[in-house]
């Protein structure tokens, strides 16, 4: 199975909602959220789309089925479609960006940066996110760079980096260093693990906010002017639910 023909392990497509984080926040949108990651950060906030424990919930389905509901969610309105995950960039979303661009839609991708497609060039947005060490990940620079490449500057691209601690934020200034070219996004981090049902999103908002703030502190001590400093609105708004 090749090209237009293959199949997209979809976790969950829901919407319209606003995005609720990095250079895309507030913008209404459609989530398509892939199912599988090669990644498993410690605090990762999105288990039922990595943790292999949900993959029977996750449906490989084609592009006309994907596209038949972001077309019934937004009623038939191009809007923003963000593609996320897991890690979207393992899926071959290549024919849908193309399907989807043919009606107007445009679309922006999230990924750590671990594996880089050539369809990469036919986003409208690029969110390239490399987990700091708290997530007990390692980030691949050159895969990074190799993503860079396959976007070949056509969306607009960014670094967005989750920071829960001093070791983060040295991580998210290296980051800024090796790509000085790239706006920088810092998200304060959520130790809050995604609730088991959808109905009891208890987040701890008040760890999220000192967090948020002491972030500030680092970036205006430090005179980095350059970053901008997010909370996730949705989790703001929701909790860690799912759906929203
Ligand atoms: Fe979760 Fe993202 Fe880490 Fe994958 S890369 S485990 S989706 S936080």
């Amino acid at each position: 199975m090749t090209g237009a023909d293959a199949r997209i392990r979809i976790s969950e497509i829901f919407g319209p909602t606003i995005q609720g984080e990095g250079v895309l926040i507030g913008q209404p949108t459609v989530f398509v959220r892939t199912g599988g990651c090669d990644y498993r950060c410690g605090w990762c906030d999105t288990l039922h789309a990595v943790d292999s424990a949900y993959r029977d919930e996750w449906k490989p389905m084609s592009v006309e089925a994907i596209w038949a509901e972001v077309e019934r969610l937004s009623g038939g309105v191009p809007l923003t479609v963000s593609l996320s995950g897991g890690n979207p960039a393992i899926q071959p979303l290549g024919p849908l960006i193309e399907h989807g661009n043919r009606r107007g839609y445009r679309f922006a991708l999230e990924t750590q940066g671990s594996i880089a497609k050539g369809w990469f060039e036919n986003l409208d947005t690029l969110v390239l996110s490399p987990k700091p060490p708290s997530s007990g990940m390692e980030t691949d620079w050159h895969a990074l760079q190799n993503c860079l490449d396959m976007a070949a500057s056509k969306p607009q691209t960014v670094l967005k980096i989750v920071v829960f601690d001093d070791a983060d934020y040295a991580f998210a200034r290296h980051a800024a260093a090796r790509f000085p070219h790239l706006p920088v996004y810092l998200q304060p981090g959520n130790h809050t693990p995604p609730p088991p049902d959808d109905d009891e999103a208890v987040v701890d908002i008040d760890g999220v906010m000192d967090r948020m703030l002491w972030l500030v502190g680092k970036v205006t001590e430090d005179r980095w002017f350059a970053a901008r400093v997010l909370p996730q609105l949705h989790v703001l708004l929701w909790g860690n639910r799912r759906g929203v």
